[in-house]
């Protein structure tokens, strides 16, 4: 066999680089949003900043779980997140099953 064992869990340089390229698209987004926000639909263009800004909330939270060595284990039930699901939502914080009870 060749073929090597993937981790259960994202190691922390990973998961610091994939939370820093979704930061670097939220940010480039907002920019976007904020550059037209003047031309278009202001409600919209609000509500859209305020999701985004939400999202770099959990970026912000999901690096410091990374710090002190939780990221990767559901906040409710503190089994692991499948890393298919952090390569996805790499700032999860919930496994499949209790996100859908939230
Ligand atoms: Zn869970």
């Amino acid at each position: 066999m060749t073929t090597v064992a993937r981790s259960p869990n994202l190691t922390a340089p990973e998961a610091r680089r994939r939370l820093a390229h979704e930061r670097d698209s939220r940010l480039t987004q907002l920019s976007a949003i904020e550059a037209g926000a003047a031309l278009a639909d202001k409600e919209l263009s609000s509500a859209q900043a305020a999701a985004i800004r939400r999202v770099l909330t959990e970026i912000s939270a999901a690096e410091d779980r990374v710090a002190d060595g939780t990221y990767g284990a559901c906040q409710r039930c503190g089994s692991g997140i499948p890393v298919e699901r952090l390569e996805i939502l790499p700032y999860a914080r919930y496994c499949v099953g209790c996100q859908q009870k939230s």
